[in-house]
């Protein structure tokens, strides 16, 4: 039988978002039915708000979740009711291309829910990436749900769904960050904090900060950065190569996704550096850099999707580095809030205030 449940519903470009009642398909084979217990508010929702991912509108927002299992379809890879699952965005299918050729992390047919969530008029829901979480149940894949400790705290475990795991898996995945590496983050945003975790906890010997507001540089040293850098008054080119010898970082991660940013992590590399870009761009935005420096400094100019996860690997690790208290997920947490304040939640976001706010159910 179909469940009518609470949800938060981006209706048309640009309006405010708002708790409607939603319907949820039993889960038929391949799929599962969770009950979201937590679910972090990201970027990523608000620019499904302003119809700058796509025009399917409505939207079902929330994709950085934990919950619980209710229900399984048939195929559902091994979850019963009452598995404690993480809600990833990723569930390879095993047979693309890329997952043919033993690479599932960039996976380019990853798996959602067949049947469509609604409205009580019978609209479907787009859920937003194909989790649709800010509702107090959700239907995904059964590969998207990702059996994790049930001891970690909800709020906590499922800002590993997104936020925690792009930025951790950018420093650790895409950038390969090792020991004694030098590694610059530009931006200390909850992506950023998280990319510096994972330089840290990767043997990082040097993990430089870099932002335009001190009130985030005193958070990121909470998660391991040793320097931190002003860019509002200093240049943060110059900044990062007088703390490194001279010579500039071996990865420098933009968490922001500006040409700005870019640029400065381009040029903030030691030769044959690696800069890694997670901060995701607006579409009309164009970068220019001269041809010959991007042959003479060597190394690598990278993309990181995801933090280029395999959650099946990594959900279950970041959990338990939680839970050993090496990774303070805890701290990511500004405020927990109610399905009915995620509005408000997006103006706190745009003004910087928080590093998450999560709804709790
Ligand atoms: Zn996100
Ligand atoms: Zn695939």
């Amino acid at each position: 039988m179909p469940h009518e449940v609470r949800g938060v519903v981006a209706a048309k470009k640009g309006a405010p978002v708002e708790v409607q009642t939603i319907v949820v398909p039993d889960p038929g084979p391949g799929e599962v039915l969770v009950s979201v217990q937590a679910c972090g508010v990201c970027h990523t929702d608000l620019h499904y708000r302003e119809g700058a991912i796509s025009d399917d509108f409505p939207f079902l927002l929330g994709h950085e979740a934990a919950g619980t299992v209710e229900a399984v379809g048939a195929d559902a890879g091994g979850l019963g009711p009452g598995d404690y699952v993480v809600i990833a965005w990723r569930a390879p299918c095993g047979m693309c291309r890329s997952c043919l050729r033993g690479r599932p992390w960039y996976c380019f047919d990853s798996r959602n829910a067949a049947q469509p969530m609604t409205l009580l008029d019978g609209t479907p829901l787009s859920a937003a990436l194909g989790i649709g979480a800010f509702a107090e149940k959700t239907l995904v894949a059964a590969g998207q749900a990702v059996k994790v400790d049930p001891a970690a705290r909800p709020e906590a475990a499922g800002l590993i769904g997104c936020g925690v795991m792009a930025g951790y898996g950018a420093a650790v995945n895409t950038g390969n960050v090792g020991r004694g590496d030098t590694v610059a983050v530009i931006g200390c945003g909850g992506v950023g904090c998280a990319a510096i975790a994972g330089a840290s906890l990767a043997g990082a010997r040097r993990v430089i900060a870099v932002d335009i507001d001190d009130a985030k540089l005193d958070g990121a040293t909470r998660f391991g950065a040793t320097h931190t850098v002003n860019s509002r008054g200093t240049d943060p080119v110059e900044a990062v190569r007088g703390l490194t010898g001279g010579f500039g970082v071996d990865v420098a991660i933009d968490a922001v996704g500006i040409p700005e940013t870019y640029k400065q992590a381009f040029s903030m590399r030691d030769l044959a550096g690696v800069l890694v870009q997670v901060g995701v761009p607006d579409p009309a935005m164009a970068v220019e850099l001269p041809l010959i420096d991007l042959f003479s400094r060597g190394g690598a100019l990278k993309s990181s999707w995801y933090g280029d996860c395999l959650p099946t690997r990594d959900f279950p690790l970041l959990v338990d580095q939680y839970l050993s208290r090496r990774l303070d997920l805890g701290a990511f947490v500004t405020e927990k809030i109610a399905l009915d304040d995620v509005e408000e939640a997006f103006a706190r976001m745009q003004r910087g205030e928080v590093l998450r706010s999560v709804v709790v159910l």
